[in-house]
């Protein structure tokens, strides 16, 4: 198999900075599966039917987060998540998204994007590939 960039590892560490929380237009989506709405609604002690009442929207027949009234995610308050313990996969899963990891993206876009990149723990590439896989599988079910 073709050696990937991260093969050998590859540095992050949230900084905290909330950047992938904000608003940035189509890449500030949050989009959500049944059970990461299930344990947002749990979290929250609501029922999983008034949590997507409540805090989601759909869009071309995929759930997503509401935005707050600033237009970032309705539960990003003082650059921290108000719903951490729950949150939907593709905020854990940040930044080992197939789309951002390849070399390019990832040292360009990403790294001028996030704070974490380059920063604390080694991430090794089983490590990587767990995430980048939970992260696939959940947009396959985006729709559900
Ligand atoms: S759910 Fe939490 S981690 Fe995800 S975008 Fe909203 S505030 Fe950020």
């Amino acid at each position: 198999m073709k050696k990937k960039f991260w093969s050998d590892g590859i540095k992050f560490q949230c900084q905290g900075s909330g950047n992938c929380c904000v608003s940035r237009g189509g890449y500030g989506y949050v989009y959500v599966t049944k059970s990461d709405r299930k344990a947002m609604a749990k979290q929250l002690g609501l029922t999983t039917l008034s949590f997507t009442a409540k805090y989601c929207d759909q869009e071309a027949g995929i759930w997503k987060l509401k935005n707050g009234p600033t237009d970032d995610c309705v539960f990003l308050e003082n650059k921290r998540c108000g719903v951490y313990q729950g949150r939907p996969t593709q905020c854990r899963t940040w930044p080992f998204w197939p789309e951002v990891l390849n070399a390019k993206t990832w040292t360009g876009e990403v790294a001028a994007f996030c704070p974490g990149v380059g920063k604390g723990k080694v991430w090794t590439a089983r490590e990587v590939e767990e995430q980048l896989n939970d992260q696939i599988k959940s947009e396959d079910a985006y729709g559900s």
